[in-house]
């Protein structure tokens, strides 16, 4: 048996007509589970379409009319989480624990979303001069579009069309075509929540779909997380057209150990940050800086650790590793274990042919891998390999390694272990990167802070979520408006007696 996504256009499912379509795989066994439709030109107008017209009806839904559907929306995730978990597992790989992390992270936007009405306040002036108020007000953008990535097919949507709708607009979501159910069961939710048809669609496909929205008169506002080429072609295209965009790229997240750390607590956070999700996290740490003479009894411990993770399928509960999304992907991550050793990197951690829980064979496996002794000219260190690759890169001084992380092209986030305050002080103010931890590896604001990295991990001056967030999905009107005195001839005139 296998299945078959479509779109969700208008309240409903919309069956492709165009005759592309997409292959949905198991990661955990190798097994086509399923094609997708991947719209064609009419799709993408269709879906802008109902987006369009649901647009004046969901702006002027009252703030509560607005909250009471956020509320149920939230209700309901939480009531399908541990469902949700395991369809992204099922197509992602990752195991079902994570899987149910990032849909509580989804969430944590949602309940921000639900207090929109406190956020969407403008600010007033009286009597800015005689009799002359002057105040602003925050109004929807119209039809928004979300484009984003396979690694978290449920959470990097939410980033965005909570705030999105909560704030007046309507939303078509081009989700990854190699995870694309969640998005359909999560458009299921919101119909189940009382939102109108037509505010919230999912559009599936490729460039093709892509490039549809990107060049549609009626789409306003384009949010795009994915790779740096795409993004900032994203960028670059969606605001040749007109549109506003934030385009959020790739990583290559450094975390930085200095002598005086914690070395437990520090192996812990790498195996955990570099592992977890098999590496494809854009938060993920991928290279381990380690200032002497630290570097030799950290790898020791990073060692030790990684020989104790339990690889296997992501709906064993005792896997903590699960394959990765595709045979390509997999393929392309193991490259670059001979690829870094032909360099002249270490393999300390060799993750080819790992042992796998239950012997599933078939997936598209590779265990955790650690290249030691990796320098800035190899590729290793050059590119974003997103999978169970730990770099370990030996530095010198405090000085060197955060001249290093701050030259890198890429400026998601990155991590400092330490017990001298100042150091870390000094490394928050000065690091050239977008989000820091401190003792922290994964440094993921909370919804009410906004997330995006600098350089060419993002493009456009917008983050995603909090009030970043909802200035993105809002127009600024500034209004000044002048009443006469009750008194004046041409005011307010009491009506007649008897009238
Ligand atoms: P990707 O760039 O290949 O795809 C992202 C989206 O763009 C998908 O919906 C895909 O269908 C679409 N797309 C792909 N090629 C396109 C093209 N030529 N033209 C138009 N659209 C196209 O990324 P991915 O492999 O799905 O996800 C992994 C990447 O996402 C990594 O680089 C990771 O770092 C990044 N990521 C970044 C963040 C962040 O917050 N900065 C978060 C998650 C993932």
């Amino acid at each position: 048996m296998t299945k078959h996504v479509t779109h969700w256009i208008g309240g409903k499912p919309f069956d492709g007509e165009s005759a592309r379509r997409g292959d949905i795989y198991e990661p955990a066994s190798g097994r086509l589970a399923g094609t997708v439709d991947f719209a064609s030109r009419a799709e993408v107008d269709a879906a802008v379409a109902a987006a369009k017209a649901a647009f004046p009806g969901w702006r002027d839904a009252s703030l509560s009319q607005r909250t009471k559907v956020l509320f149920r929306f939230r209700e309901l995730v939480g009531a399908h989480r541990d469902e949700l978990a395991r369809l992204i597992s099922s197509e992602h790989g990752k195991v079902v624990s994570d899987a149910a992390g990032e849909v509580a992270r989804g969430l944590e936007v949602v309940e921000f979303a639900c207090g929109i009405p406190h956020l969407l306040k403008g600010g007033f002036s009286e009597n800015v001069s005689t009799r002359v108020d002057a105040y602003s007000i925050l109004q929807p953008v119209g039809v928004a579009a979300g484009i984003t990535p396979f690694n978290f097919p449920a959470m990097v949507p939410m980033w965005m069309f909570p705030v999105a709708v909560a704030c007046g607009n309507t939303f078509v979501l081009k989700p990854s075509e190699k995870d694309p159910s969640a998005s359909v069961r999560l458009a299921e939710l919101w119909a189940e929540a009382g939102l109108p048809d037509g505010v919230f669609n999912v559009l599936h496909g490729d460039k093709a779909a892509v490039d549809g929205l990107l060049h549609h008169p009626d789409v306003k506002a384009v949010s795009f997380v994915g790779s740096t080429p795409i993004a900032r072609r994203i960028y670059e295209t969606a605001a040749a057209n007109g549109k506003r965009v934030q385009a959020l790229g790739g990583a290559k997240n450094h975390m930085l150990v200095l002598p005086d750390a914690d070395l437990d607590l520090a192996a812990d956070a790498a195996v955990s940050a570099g592992f977890g999700s098999a590496g494809e996290r854009c938060m993920a740490i991928s290279v381990v800086v380690a200032v002497d003479p630290v570097g030799d009894e950290l790898m020791a411990r990073i060692r030790e650790r990684v020989g104790r993770l339990r690889v296997g399928p992501g709906d064993d509960p005792a896997s903590e590793m699960g394959p990765l999304v595709t045979e390509a992907h997999r393929d392309k991550v193991a490259s670059y274990l001979d690829g870094g050793v032909a360099q002249g990197a270490t393999l300390a951690v060799d993750g080819r042919d790992p042992d796998v829980l239950g012997g599933a064979g078939g997936g598209f496996w590779l265990g955790p891998t650690v290249l030691d002794h990796v320098t800035p000219d190899m590729d290793a260190y050059k590119d974003e390999i997103f999978g169970p690759v730990l770099s370990v890169v030996r530095s010198g001084s405090y000085e060197d390694a955060m001249e290093l992380i701050s030259a890198n092209p890429y400026g998601n986030g990155t991590a400092i272990f330490t017990g001298d305050g100042g150091a870390a002080r000094r490394f928050q103010n000065e690091v050239e990167v977008g989000m820091v931890g401190v003792n922290v590896p994964i440094p993921v604001p909370m919804a009410y802070y906004s997330f995006g990295g600098w350089k060419d991990s993002l493009f456009g001056d917008s983050h995603v979520h909090g009030m970043e967030g909802v200035h993105f999905y809002t127009r600024t009107k500034a209004v000044t408006s002048r009443w006469l005195a009750a008194s004046h001839p041409h005011g307010y005139a009491p009506p007649p007696p008897g009238s």
